[in-house]
């Protein structure tokens, strides 16, 4: 089997998996938008994700997504920045991002509108919240406490679209609870903040109770392009 042959057998059995997801949940799998996370792969099979009718790449490392995004400049995909970001490299990822889905914090706003401000093209932002117990080791995202005044500040800056919530399921716990305590928070937000309602959650092991919890975006890495490096 060819690479590009091998990356079309997985991606059926992820689109499969959506489309049974969305079944089982009552779903137009319209509503779910198919998010391939190409971290730590190489531009080629980017190129092969195009040529099968993928739209949407995530990447969570600026300097590779960087790269990548100019060595595929010409596919017409949109890019999600999905990764911890530092707030003196937000103005650099708002240069080729479609979608940064992990603002969690204050920090990072001003670079984000300045970069949107400086390509003149506005930048879509997600918050990420995070799922895990308040202080708990290595959280990422924000309180769901806080995502009000988050969300302020980004509607504030003129070129940044609020467009909704992003999360990970917590290490080792239910994803089904947690994907449930989510769209708790996303139904409180979305009354306050109606225009965002995109909810981006599920990733290959999981996909299945976040379409159930509502998802419109899964971010799917391993299941589609296959095993990556530890810690990716
Ligand atoms: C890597 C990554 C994914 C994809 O993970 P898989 O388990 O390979 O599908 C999804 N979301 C985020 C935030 C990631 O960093």
């Amino acid at each position: 089997m060819t690479r590009a042959q091998e990356i079309e057998t997985n991606l059926t059995t992820v689109r499969d998996r959506i489309e049974r997801a969305c079944a089982a949940a009552g779903r137009d799998p319209r509503e779910v938008t198919l998010v391939v996370v190409t971290k730590y792969f190489p531009a080629a099979d980017v190129r092969a994700l195009a040529d099968l009718g993928v739209t949407d790449v995530g990447e969570n490392r600026h300097q590779e997504a960087e790269a990548k995004a100019a060595e595929c400049a010409d596919l017409g995909l949109r890019w999600h920045f999905i990764g911890g970001l530092q707030s003196n490299k937000a103005a650099a990822v708002a240069a080729y991002a479609d979608v940064v889905e992990s603002v969690d914090r204050a920090k990072l706003v001003s670079g984000l509108q300045r970069g949107a401000h400086d390509r003149a093209r506005p930048l879509d932002c997600l918050l990420q919240v995070s799922l895990d117990p308040p202080g708990a080791e290595g959280r990422s995202g924000a309180d769901p406490a806080d995502l009000d005044a988050l969300a302020s500040l980004v509607e504030q800056q003129g070129m940044l679209c609020l467009r909704g919530l992003m999360a990970v399921a917590p290490l080792g716990a239910d994803p089904a609870l947690a994907f449930a305590r989510l769209a708790e928070v996303r139904r409180e937000f979305v009354a306050t903040w109606p225009q965002a309602t995109v909810l981006s959650a599920g990733m290959s092991a999981d996909l299945e109770p976040a379409v159930e919890a509502g998802a419109t975006h899964v971010r799917i890495g391993s299941a589609v392009l296959g095993p990556r490096p530890p810690a990716g």
